[in-house]
């Protein structure tokens, strides 16, 4: 039965893919190539993100998840060893650790920036590690920590000279989930490449898509080899199907990267918009400095998704749902999920539990109108009042 009802308003989605340029006509023309899995627009999608992001390599890859474990892979994470992750962060990241029988050092953010906490994991390296040689031990269980995988959240970025400086001191290999922040800088860097090596994401809900696929960023050229290699099942050049490394299926295909190519022409175009919803919902809200992610000195933030904190978020959900708005709380801190209850957890306040229980993502796709905005707000405000 199908009920017609003028009243009806409609959905306000959390954060819908944007395809409004050139995206059908480019997938057509890979489709008409005939070249499916490899083609020219994994090239020339690679070689607009090294012109965006000024690295010298990006190498495409199936998501933001198998970027990662490669990159871990080629940091010369083993079994058992440790890596510095924070406890904020969508699971991918730490799961690409267990990937390979490692672990993570959780570690908690900062209340204001919401990304790693430095202070803490400068303590964390000064009283509970030790190095010998070229590595660096945990004191207390003696397995090494290999490497430090600061995560970009929702656009901001923790301070990566002093993570660095740091990263240097312990001999730990930087690897940057840049997967929430293409678009983003430190200043005039962009992000993903500032370590060793950086990961995006093209999942349908980051600031340009693919459907799914990622990339990997390095400035090192051994680094960009290997990384193509592995992912191409560790084949050698030539017609024999000699592998001379376990190898992986992990290569971004020709139609995706078609869509990927289209997208990188909007991308200011998407940066502009989410700071204007960004602007939009601070400014209509009233929000504090309390309530919001404070952006990181000298950082320009690509706004990816915006998350306000509230002290009845889980009702506000609720409440927003039946107006016809979608909305989430924040990823739950990894922490408290099952698979990471015995890792180890590092803070002092534990504020990612406070961002994670307080936080709403807020509706900013990249096409939402000026009205939609003012509708979400206005429900917002008629809550508060509540
Ligand atoms: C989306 C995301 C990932 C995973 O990317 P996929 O392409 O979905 O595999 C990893 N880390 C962070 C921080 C993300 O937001």
């Amino acid at each position: 039965m199908e009920i017609s009802n003028p009243q009806t308003i409609a959905n306000i989605p959390l954060c819908e893919p944007n395809l409004a340029g050139n995206e059908s006509k480019y997938i057509t023309e890979a489709i008409a190539s005939n070249w499916l899995s490899g083609g020219r627009f994994v090239n020339s999608f690679e070689e607009q993100l090294c012109e965006f992001t000024k690295v010298k390599y990006a190498v495409g890859v199936s998501s933001g998840t198998t970027a990662l474990h490669i990159s871990l892979i080629i940091a010369g994470v083993e079994e058992n060893d440790l890596v510095l992750v924070p406890n904020l962060t969508f699971v991918a990241t730490a799961n690409a650790v267990k990937y390979l029988k490692a672990d993570p050092v959780l570690i908690d953010v900062d209340r204001n920036s919401w990304v790693l906490d430095i202070n803490l994991i400068r303590e964390f390296l000064e009283t509970q590690s030790f190095v010998e040689g070229d590595s660096c031990f945990h004191k207390y269980t003696k397995r090494r920590i290999k490497a430090i995988l600061p995560v970009h959240l929702l656009g901001n970025m923790c301070d990566m000279g002093e993570l660095l400086t740091l990263a240097e001191q312990y001999h730990l290999v930087v690897i940057e989930d840049a997967a929430c922040s293409l678009g983003s800088f430190q200043n005039g860097k962009h992000s993903g490449t500032f370590g060793l090596m950086g990961t995006l994401s093209f999942n349908s809900n980051k600031i340009i898509t693919t459907g799914g696929g990622g990339a990997i960023l390095t400035n090192n050229e051994d680094v960009a080899k290997r990384a193509r290699f592995l992912i191409t099942q560790a084949k050698s050049p030539g017609i024999e199907y000699l592998h001379t490394d376990v190898g992986y299926n992990y290569r971004l295909v020709n139609p995706l990267a078609a869509i990927g190519a289209a997208q990188m022409e909007q991308l200011n175009h998407f940066i502009l918009s989410k700071k204007k919803s960004k602007e939009f919902y601070c400014e209509s809200l009233n929000l504090t400095s309390e309530q919001i992610q404070n952006v990181t000195i000298n950082t320009d933030s690509n706004f990816w998704h915006f998350v306000m904190l509230h002290e009845r978020s889980r009702e506000l959900i609720k409440y927003l749902s039946q107006q016809n708005i979608e909305t989430r709380p924040v990823w739950l801190p990894i922490n408290e999920l099952p698979v990471f209850k015995n890792d180890i957890y590092i803070h002092t306040h534990n504020c990612s539990k406070q961002i994670s229980d307080l936080g709403i993502m807020l509706p900013c796709s990249t096409s939402i109108t000026e009205m939609d905005l003012n509708r979400v707000c206005s429900f917002i405000t008629k809550f508060n009042q509540i």
